[in-house]
Formats: structure tokens, sequence, C-alpha cells
């Protein structure tokens, strides 16, 4: 059985158009790394397309490719952990978009600096070529990432990395049902570096990502991340019973002293709003840790394969 030195990761959800042009591209980059024994593990995930047809044909024809099929359309980070536990790669395993906005051709570049020591290379996207909306959700998004969460995750790094087989033997042994890639694979350590690196234009077809599926990107990269929703809500919370005591203290200061009336509805109503509010948002916030302890503790397959194609041949997973 051959041993490969290098897998690709490419996950793929509905992308005939670019289907062609990317295995022309992987072949051009085997033809350039002939030293090297490389694989590509193309994972589907539940295209609606022609697109694991195509993966299919391909599998079955050449033993450097393995085709992993998804039960259903799992989102674009499960698709990559699944490819993720079935690379064989001995040295390292790369992962890229299967819509060719990153280049294959850096992988040289790439493999040089893992050979310097480091065990993360990843890239860090020079100019996007987006709208300007998407740009500034993206910009925004990572600044106030960066504030907040309790790991340095890198400014505008994306999933097109570079990664020794000991990073990826951790990934694939971190359980974590929500998965933030980024920001797991900068979790685990070591050396890693990124290269700037251009974005190209999506090959053909439109994003895959829906506006939904990319906020609940950020949400997880947030809420993954970052303890500060929960503290902040609690500082809040701790001033609000200080100014209330304050205000309290005033009052019966007022009372005792001056025998004045204390003040009617108008602030009363004030405060059961402002209370009633600080609860709610402070329910919502415990909530959202609540709603991760209750996935992460279902302890379900972070992926379901539905076939799985290896040296050539249909192999069935998960077969009762
Ligand atoms: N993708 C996937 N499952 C999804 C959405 C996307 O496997 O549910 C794949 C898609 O085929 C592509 C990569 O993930 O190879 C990046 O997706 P896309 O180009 O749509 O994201 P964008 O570049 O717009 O962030
Ligand atoms: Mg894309």
């Amino acid at each position: 059985m051959a041993s490969f030195q290098v897998s690709i990761v490419v996950p793929l959800y509905n992308e005939q158009e670019s289907f062609p042009i990317l295995i022309q591209r992987l072949y051009d980059l085997f033809a350039t790394q002939q030293n090297k024994s490389i694989e590509v593990v193309l994972v589907d995930d539940g295209s609606k397309d022609a697109t694991p047809q195509l993966i299919q044909a391909l599998a079955l024809s050449d033993t450097r490719f393995q085709g992993v099929f998804l039960s259903r359309n799992h989102g674009h980070q499960t698709a990559l952990t699944a490819g993720l536990a079935h690379a064989q790669g001995t040295e390292a395993v790369l992962t890229m978009d299967g819509d060719l906005q990153d280049s294959p051709e850096m992988f040289p570049q790439f493999y040089a600096l893992l050979q310097e020591g480091y065990d993360v290379i990843y890239a860090i996207r020079q100019n996007r070529k987006e709208t300007w909306t998407k740009r500034l959700a993206y910009y925004l998004f990572y600044r106030i990432l960066r504030q907040i969460s309790y790991i340095e995750i890198p400014l505008d790094s994306g999933d097109f990395a570079l990664m020794s087989r000991r990073i990826v033997d951790i990934l694939n042994q971190m359980p974590e049902e929500s998965r933030y890639l980024r920001g797991m694979r900068s979790w685990v350590g070591f050396r890693q570096i990124g290269i700037p690196c251009e974005r190209a234009e999506r090959q053909a077809g439109d994003s895959k990502y829906s506006f939904r599926q990319l906020f609940n990107l950020a949400y997880d990269g947030i809420f993954n991340f970052s303890e500060l929703p929960v503290k902040f809500v609690t500082r809040l919370g701790f001033v609000t019973v200080l100014v209330s005591l304050v205000f309290l203290l005033g009052v019966l200061i007022k009372k005792f002293f001056f025998k004045e009336v204390i003040e009617g509805y108008p602030s009363l109503l004030l405060a059961i709003i402002l209370f009633s509010g600080i609860q709610l948002l402070s329910l919502g916030v415990i909530g959202e840790y609540v709603l991760r302890i209750f996935f992460q503790t279902k302890n379900r397959p972070l992926f379901i394969t539905k076939h799985h194609i290896k040296n050539g041949q249909y192999i069935h997973e998960n077969k009762p």
C-alpha cells in the first residue's frame, strides 16, 4: 500500500464548475513535486450537483485521490474535519478551498517553511476580491475577535494552511462539536507562521456560504474563544447592583433625616425595566454557553460518512 508524505484536503459543496480546473491545477502541482508522494482527499459535503460523481470517477481511477462522501451537507468546517480525519500524509496536510480562491501553487513555499521547523504555515489573506460589504464584515470580525479572545488568533488567517502531522493528530483528537478550525489550530500552538497570499476570485459559481452560515462561523469564533460576553454581563450586573444600593441609601437618608417623600412611578418603572433588561441579557449569555455544553455532551460523531473511496476502491463505513 502506498504511503503518502503529504495530503491535500479539499472540501467541496456544489463545485462541479470549478472541479475540472481544480484537478488540473492539482495535477500541475503533482508534476512539479515529483520527489514527494502527495494524495488528495476530496470531501463531498452533500453536494446536489454532479460533484460526487466527478469525485467518484476520479477516485476510482487514480489512487492518489481519496473520495469521502458525507451523508448530507454538514458545512465547511465539518467537511474539513472529515478530510483531516482521513488524510494519511505522514509529514503534513494542506487544507484548501475547492473554488481555487486558495492557490495550490503556494505549496512549495509552505513546505519549505515546514522543513525549517514550522508546524503550521497559514495564509494571511492580502486583498480579498469580494464585495466591499463582505470585506468590511471580515475586517471588523477579525479585529473584534482579536481584542476579545483568550488566545491569539492571527488576523485575516483562513483555513488555507499546511499543518504538520502532529498538529493534525491533535486536531483529530479534539472532540469539540462546534468547530472553528482556524481558532483550534492556533490554540494547539508549536511554531506557527503566516504567509501573505493573494485571495483569488472564486473560479466559478457562487459562494457556498450563505450570510447566515458566515454569521454562524463568526459567532462560533467569538463564543468558542472568548469569555468576554459572560464576564461583561457579570460586571455590568455587579455595577448596577452597586448603583442601586447607593440609590437606596440615598432614599433612606432622605426619608429618615429630611422627612422627604420618595419619588413616584417614573423612577420605579425605570428601575424595573432596567433590571429586567439586564436579567434577560445575562440569561441570554448564560444560555449561549449552556447551549454549547448541551451540544458537546451529546457526543455525536463530528461527521457521518456515506461512502469512502480509497486506493481506487470503495470502503464502506458506518455500516451496521
Ligand atoms: N463548502 C463546503 N460546505 C459548505 C459550504 C462550503 O464544503 O456547506 C466548501 C466549498 O465548496 C469551498 C469551500 O468550502 O470549497 C469554501 O466555501 P466558499 O467558497 O463558499 O466560501 P467563501 O470563499 O465564500 O468564504
Ligand atoms: Mg470561496
